[in-house]
């Protein structure tokens, strides 16, 4: 039922929210980022000025909105969030920057995807804490300079490498956000049962964070797939046993890859013969779009090492025919 689903689907979406960290020191893993921005931000409070621009990229789920928020939490300022794709018209940016009050924090998510005007209000705004608006058309359309608040832009992207030169040269600091070990993927499971009060012993919490594929956004999404699970067909506490069982009904594997991953890889070998492979037809090949193929899928099975990316194309290593139950072809010495 579609009412259901949809109240099902907003409480979730809470709790997103109730999981996220709030402070730094709350912030599992990521030892470096977290040391560079502490720097940056301790800096800019001694000083008395709005921090630099803070540029997070890295794959989705491992933390660039909850450590925006933390950025304006530990400045003690307002966070106003935005996204790259809801930035279609400068007009919105530029409503948008002349409602900050001095010191906010403005976060766009998935700021690659900006579009081109907004974008280029966003260079004279960043450096200057001005915009240019625009009034009218044609030969009459005037442009009339407008002073905004002093303010600390966090920007998220899930591909750094998209984004133009102009824009990365505006940010200050970079932090490049890793994969997390299993170990802090234990963490981020503990700390999520202890919130949601979910019985979990350690080997449970293993065995969800080995397969979360190194993002704690999935740790959070299975410790409730494998909380269902325990509460329906078993006495309602995780363990080892309760936690392989549920994740067999959800496909997800030892590795932690889902049916996209497994698709991916299926077509890679057994349709490209293991590759090389254009993103582009690979994507039509399971059915996705090539950037969900690129920016979810890929980046986890790199790491994996089971993909490679070639100037040629995507190519299947042996780890990945070995893992999918098949033997290369003798020419894939890979
Ligand atoms: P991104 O913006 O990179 O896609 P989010 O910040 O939205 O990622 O994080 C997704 C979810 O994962 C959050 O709701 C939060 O509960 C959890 N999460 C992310 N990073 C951490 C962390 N370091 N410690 C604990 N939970 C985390």
């Amino acid at each position: 039922d579609e009412t259901l689903s949809a109240l099902a689907q907003t409480g979730e979406r809470d709790l997103e929210t109730t999981l996220r960290p709030r402070k730094l020191d709350e912030f599992v893993g990521q030892p470096r980022v977290r040391e560079q921005l502490e720097l940056v931000l301790e800096s800019a409070r001694r000083r008395g000025v709005p921090p630099d621009h803070v540029l997070l990229s890295g794959p989705p789920g491992l933390g660039k909105t909850s450590m925006a928020m933390i950025v304006a939490a530990e400045l003690g300022a307002a966070i106003r969030i935005t996204s790259g794709p809801a930035l279609e018209r400068a007009g919105d940016l530029a409503a948008m920057l002349s409602n900050l009050a001095p010191g906010d924090v403005l976060f766009i998510d998935e700021i690659h995807r900006i579009a081109r005007p907004a974008e280029e209000m966003l260079y004279l705004a960043m450096e200057d804490f001005r915009v240019d608006v625009v009034v009218g058309k044609g030969p009459g359309a005037t442009s009339i300079p407008l002073e905004i608040a002093p303010f600390t832009l966090v920007g998220a992207t899930t591909r750094s490498g998209s984004l133009t030169g102009p824009l990365r040269d505006r940010f200050g600091f970079t932090g490049q956000m890793e994969f997390y070990s299993d170990r802090e993927l234990e963490l981020v499971a503990r700390r999520a049962a202890t919130i949601l009060g979910i019985a979990i012993d350690r080997d449970g919490c293993a065995e969800i964070a080995g397969r979360s594929r190194g993002t704690p956004r999935i740790v959070n999404r299975l410790l409730r797939r494998v909380r269902d699970y325990a509460e329906v067909r078993a006495d309602g506490k995780v363990t080892l046993e309760v936690a392989r069982a549920a994740l067999k009904v959800y496909d997800v594997d030892e590795l932690g890859l889902d049916r996209l991953d497994r698709a991916v890889l299926g077509a890679l070998t057994r349709s490209f013969g293991g590759g090389p492979v254009g993103i582009s037809t690979l994507a039509v090949a399971v059915g996705e779009e090539a950037t969900t193929v690129e920016e979810v899928c890929e980046p986890y099975l790199v790491r994996a090492g089971m993909l490679a990316r070639t100037p040629r194309g995507r190519v299947a290593t042996a780890a990945a025919w070995e893992h999918l139950g098949l033997v290369p072809p003798p020419e894939t010495g890979r």
